[in-house]
C-alpha cells in the first residue's frame, strides 16, 4: 500500500514502488553509514541548535576539493557545526556521488557535525537522487512555481525525504539576483502568513525565506526588510534560512540571526575569495603550471573568509 496520495506518486519517473525501492536503498545504506562512517549528520538537530542557541550556522557553496577543505579546517579550527552545499550546476560540473565522495573523505577527517546539503535542488528527481546517493539535507526551490504547485513538489520531496531522516528545506517568496541557472525579480518578498499555511501544508524543516537579499554581489546597499523577517518569525516556528548572504554587511547579518534566522548560506565571495588567490599566484608567478599551487593558495584564502563569516554568524565554539 502506497503511503503517499498516488496523485503525490504519479506524473514523476518514480512510481510508489521506485520510492520504496530508494529508501530500502537509503536505510541500508544509513545503517552500512553508521558501522563504517559517521563523517555526516543532517542539518536537522545542527539548524535546531541553532534555534535555542540563537545563533546560525554557516552554509558554504563548494565547487571542489580544495574549497572543502578550505571550510572543514575553518569549521575545525572554530569548533564550528558548518553545512557544505552544492547547486544542481555544481552537481552537473561533477556527480553527486563525486561531491558526496569528496565530502565524506575530508569530513571523516575532522571532529565537527558536518552536513552535506543540495542547494536549490530543482527537482523533485534531483532531490530523490541526492537522498538516495547520500545528501544529509535537501532544498527543493519551488519559488518560481506558484504557490500551490511549490507546496505540491516540496510535500512530494518531503515525503520521500523525512523517512529517511532527511530534513528538508523550501523556498517561498523569490530570493533577487541569479543563483545558478533560476533567476529571481528583486521585490518578491515572503509573506508571513503565506509562510506559516506553506510550513504548516509541507512539513518542511526549514525556509528560505526572501526580505531583500539578493544572489550574487550586490552592486548597491541592499535594503533588508528585517521587519518582515521579525513578523515571519513570529508565525513560522521553524529555522529560516537567509539567502544571498555573500557581500552583506556584518551588521546585516547578525542582525538577521537574531531575528530568527538559523542558517545563513554564503556562496559568491568564496568563490571570489579562491579565484582572486589563483590570479594573485599567476600574475606574480606566471610561469605556475601545477595545479595543486592554486589550491595552495586557494585553500587558506577561502579559509579565512569562512572563519570570518562564521564568527559573524555565531556559530563558532558550538560544535
Ligand atoms: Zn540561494
Amino acid at each position: 500500500m502506497c503511503r503517499w496520495k498516488v496523485s503525490s506518486c504519479m506524473g514523476n519517473v518514480y512510481d510508489c514502488r521506485g520510492i520504496y525501492s530508494i529508501i530500502d536503498n537509503r536505510i541500508s545504506k544509513f545503517t552500512e553509514k553508521e558501522e563504517t562512517n559517521m563523517s555526516l549528520v543532517t542539518s536537522r538537530e545542527m539548524l535546531l541548535d541553532a534555534q535555542r542557541g540563537g545563533y546560525a550556522v554557516g552554509a558554504f557553496n563548494v565547487e571542489n576539493m580544495e574549497m572543502v577543505k578550505a571550510v572543514l579546517a575553518a569549521a575545525e579550527e572554530l569548533r564550528a557545526p558548518v553545512m557544505l552545499q552544492t547547486t544542481p550546476s555544481t552537481i552537473k560540473y561533477g556527480t553527486l556521488e563525486t561531491y558526496v565522495g569528496i565530502v565524506r573523505a575530508e569530513a571523516a577527517k575532522v571532529s565537527v557535525p558536518v552536513a552535506l546539503h543540495l542547494d536549490h535542488g530543482s527537482s523533485f528527481d534531483l532531490a530523490v537522487r541526492a537522498v538516495k546517493e547520500g545528501y544529509t539535507s535537501i532544498m527543493i526551490d519551488g519559488s518560481c512555481l506558484s504557490f500551490e504547485d511549490n507546496i505540491d513538489v516540496t510535500r512530494r520531496v518531503v515525503a520521500v525525504a523525512e523517512p529517511n531522516n532527511i530534513p528538508v528545506e523550501a523556498e517561498l517568496g523569490k530570493v533577487g539576483g541569479k543563483e545558478d541557472d533560476l533567476e529571481a525579480e528583486a521585490d518578491t518578498n515572503t509573506d508571513p502568513a503565506q509562510a506559516a499555511e506553506f510550513v504548516e501544508r509541507t512539513g518542511v524543516a526549514s525556509l528560505a525565506v526572501a526580505i531583500g537579499t539578493a544572489h550574487g554581489f550586490y552592486v548597491g546597499t541592499p535594503v533588508l526588510d528585517k521587519e518582515r523577517l521579525s513578523e515571519i518569525r513570529k508565525v513560522v516556528d521553524i529555522p529560516l534560512v537567509l539567502h544571498g548572504a555573500s557581500g552583506l554587511s556584518e551588521e546585516d547579518v547578525s542582525d538577521c540571526v537574531k531575528r530568527g534566522i538559523c542558517k545563513v548560506n554564503f556562496a559568491t565571495e568564496l568563490r571570489a575569495a579562491y579565484t582572486d588567490a589563483v590570479k594573485a599566484l599567476l600574475k606574480e608567478k606566471p610561469e605556475t603550471f601545477d595545479p595543486k599551487a592554486f589550491g595552495k593558495v586557494g585553500i587558506p584564502a577561502v579559509k579565512e573568509l569562512v572563519m570570518g563569516r562564521m564568527k559573524v554568524c555565531g556559530c563558532d565554539g558550538k560544535a
